[in-house]
């Protein structure tokens, strides 16, 4: 579905873990991910490079029942919202049951090592392949080779909207694997 020509895939939130996600984590594709809130959409059409980091995203979700009514408007129904906070909920149960690399970065440190505890005892399966609180220097590529060299099955990126996709699309070339997903003010919700 296409708004304000961004290309949406039309999934439930369970097809496209079940059809998409898990069998690319197993078959240790590259993917990246972006659930897209009306404001990311609204961004898309005042900052062209942003426009194009989202365009170059091999998914685009919607986060939000505006993009759906807005879908619905244009008489092609998006199925359903699907947030990258219920996506992420869903990736750490995954990956504590198939013992699955995760790494997390972004937020405060409090909040990083808050949301590195909580996972441990929450999702005792899941491996955290490393953290990083996401207070540095944007584009720093010792810390993108860092949490390359962990060789996570999931990252999740939580920098803040635009900020996140703009890390994701920098680097993405650095990784041989990986579910990358910007998750916005996720871990500040994680860890409480
Ligand atoms: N954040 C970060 N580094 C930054 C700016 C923000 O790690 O340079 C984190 C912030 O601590 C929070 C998350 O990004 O956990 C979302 O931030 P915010 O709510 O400001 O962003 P939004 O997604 O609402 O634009």
């Amino acid at each position: 579905v296409k708004l304000m020509d961004i290309d949406f895939i039309n999934i439930s939130r369970y097809s496209f873990l079940k059809h998409i996600v898990y069998p690319s984590i197993e078959q240790q594709k590259k993917c990246f991910i972006v659930t897209a809130n009306p404001e990311v959409v609204i961004a898309t059409r005042d900052d062209p490079d942003f426009k194009t980091i989202v365009k170059s995203a091999d998914y685009v979700l919607a986060d939000g029942i505006g993009v759906v009514n807005a879908s619905k408007l244009i008489g092609n129904p998006l199925k359903e919202r699907v947030t990258g906070v219920d996506l992420m909920y869903d990736l750490l149960k995954y990956a504590d049951i198939n013992k699955k690399r995760v790494f997390f970065l972004g937020a405060s440190e409090e909040v990083n090592i808050k949301v590195a505890e909580i996972v441990k005892k929450d999702y005792p399966g899941l491996i955290i392949a490393g953290r990083k609180n996401g207070y540095f220097n944007r584009y720093n590529d010792d810390i993108a080779d860092y949490i390359a060299g962990t060789k996570p099955d999931i990252i999740f990126v939580a920098l803040g909207a635009k900020r996140q996709e703009g890390w994701i699309h920098h680097y993405l070339e650095k990784f041989d694997k990986g579910i990358f997903i910007g998750v916005g003010g996720s871990f500040d919700v994680l860890s409480g």
